[in-house]
This record gives structure tokens, sequence and C-alpha cells, in this order.
């Protein structure tokens, strides 16, 4: 089998390590292993829909929509009892190295899924029967920690749209690289490192709303990146409420309040 050179496209299992994550205990972009890449958080950046959110962590670029609650159709959609919680998570063709195929793939499947089931246990859906609530994460730049970076767009997006949500969700990954638990991988980190581990949290209830495992860890590691994950995501959602809040500020400075 051809050997794979770094920055190549990966097919298959194997890639070809000979880049070095850390060096004197600091990673290839500077950060120690339990700090986070920069984080912007904005809120209400498009007009169109009822709610949007705009993130950038690190590299990475990503926009979140909301509409609804609205009436969906067809009609058979319907639940008297609820409103149905649609989320699309989309990898824009330009926001990776090589160009993306544009459309779903197995991928963004799975991370429609699974955001989707997140953001259903955190919205109020009872309180809008035979409704919609559709959520669209695009990103724009992708630089590893996308579906991290999309669910705290989307949590922000929805407080904007005024959604009532029993909590936010916060998102931070943690993962293993060189042998060592570090927080929030960037993308070389999450192509060569061994395991990558996303979090989402409910910040206030303290519940687990998305875990996935990309990788090995020993149980020890294991509990290690948790923890070190969950503390991360405690931070962005530090930032998450002093966006909300800033936010509120300025609606009521702007009318006059
Ligand atoms: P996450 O972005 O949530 O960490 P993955 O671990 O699946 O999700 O992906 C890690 C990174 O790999 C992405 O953020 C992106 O930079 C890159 N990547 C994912 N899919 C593709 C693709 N189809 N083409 C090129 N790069 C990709």
């Amino acid at each position: 089998m051809a050997e794979i050179e770094i920055g190549e496209v990966e097919t298959g299992e194997h890639i070809k390590k000979d880049i070095q994550l850390i060096k004197d205990g600091i990673r290839i972009d500077g950060r120690r292993f339990d700090e986070l890449r920069k984080i912007t958080l904005k809120l209400g950046v498009l007009k169109r829909a009822d709610g949007s959110a705009y993130v950038e962590w690190g590299k990475n670029k990503v926009l979140a929509a909301v509409y609804g609650p609205r009436e969906i159709f067809p009609k058979f959609l319907q639940n008297p009892t609820r409103s149905i919680v649609r989320c699309i998570y989309n990898l824009a063709p330009f926001s990776v190295d090589e160009r993306k195929r544009p459309g779903p793939d197995r991928r963004s499947v799975e991370i429609s899924k699974v955001s989707t089931e997140a953001l259903e246990s955190v919205i109020m859906c009872e309180r809008f029967p035979n409704t919609t609530i559709d959520i669209f994460i695009e990103i724009l730049q992708a630089d590893a920690g996308t579906r991290c970076a999309g669910l705290t767009a989307a949590s922000l997006a929805l407080a904007d749209a005024g959604i009532p949500m029993k909590d936010l969700i916060s998102a931070c990954a943690a993962g293993k690289i060189e042998g060592h638990v570090v927080l929030d991988l960037m993308k070389e980190e999450d192509n060569y490192g061994e395991c990558d581990l996303p979090i989402a949290i409910m910040p206030r209830k303290k519940g687990i709303v998305l875990l996935q495992m990309d990788g090995k860890l020993t149980r020890d590691e294991f509990d290690k990146a948790l923890k070190l994950a969950y503390d991360g995501a405690m931070k962005v959602y530090e930032m998450q409420k002093e966006t909300l809040m800033k936010n509120i500020t300025e609606v009521g400075e702007g009318d006059g309040y």
C-alpha cells in the first residue's frame, strides 16, 4: 500500500504521522494541555431567520439559524403533543482544504442526528404542538471540533429566536495526543492524535446530551478527558451567558428602555 503523506486526503484507516504535536509541554498552536482555542460568539447575525448566531472557535467558522416554531407540512408529520425538532448540519464545500462534494454524506447525516437529539432534549417541545422547529448549522470553515461549535451556535440561535428551553447547550471536546489528555483538539491533533471525545452538556442541569468517542482511551484517561471536556464546556457556557446578557442590554438600550 502506498504511504500517505501528511495533508493528503485520507481514505483509509492509516495515516503517516511525522509531525510532532507536543514540544516541551506546549501544543503546535502554542496552547497548554487544558487550554481552549480562542472563541468569539455573536447573536442575531441574520435578518431573515427567527434566530441566529455566529461562532468562531479557533479556525472554525460556524453559522446557525433557527426557523419556528411554525406549522409543519405535510400535515401527517404533525405531532399533536409536541413540536418536531429538525437539525441539519452541513459542511460547506469551501470549508476544508480540498473542495468537499456538496450535499449530505454519512458524516453530516450522523452529526445532524446526534445534534437533533441533543437540541430536542432542552427545547420545551410540548409547548408547541403540531409545529416544527428547524435548525441549520452551516460550517463555513472547519478545523476540528465543528459539532461542538455547531451545537454551541445552535443553542444561542434558539435563545435568539426566543424559543423556551430548559437549559442552554454548551459543548467542547477533549482527546489524547502523544499519550497526553488535552482539551479542544484542532485539526492536526484530531488527524494525528489517538482519540477525540466531543461532549455537549446542559450546564445548569449538569447533564450530558451528547458524548461520542473516536479512538481509544483507558478508563483513567476517559475519566480525565471527560472532566476536562466538561470543564471546557462550562467555560463555553460562561461565554454564551455573557453574549446573551450583552445582547439583552443592547436591545434594551436600542429600544430606549
Ligand atoms: P468535528 O469537526 O466535530 O471534530 P470530525 O472529527 O468528523 O468532526 O472531523 C474533524 C475535522 O476533519 C473537521 O472539523 C474538518 O476539519 C475535517 N473534515 C471532516 N470531514 C471532512 C471532509 N469530508 N473533507 C475534508 N475535511 C474534513
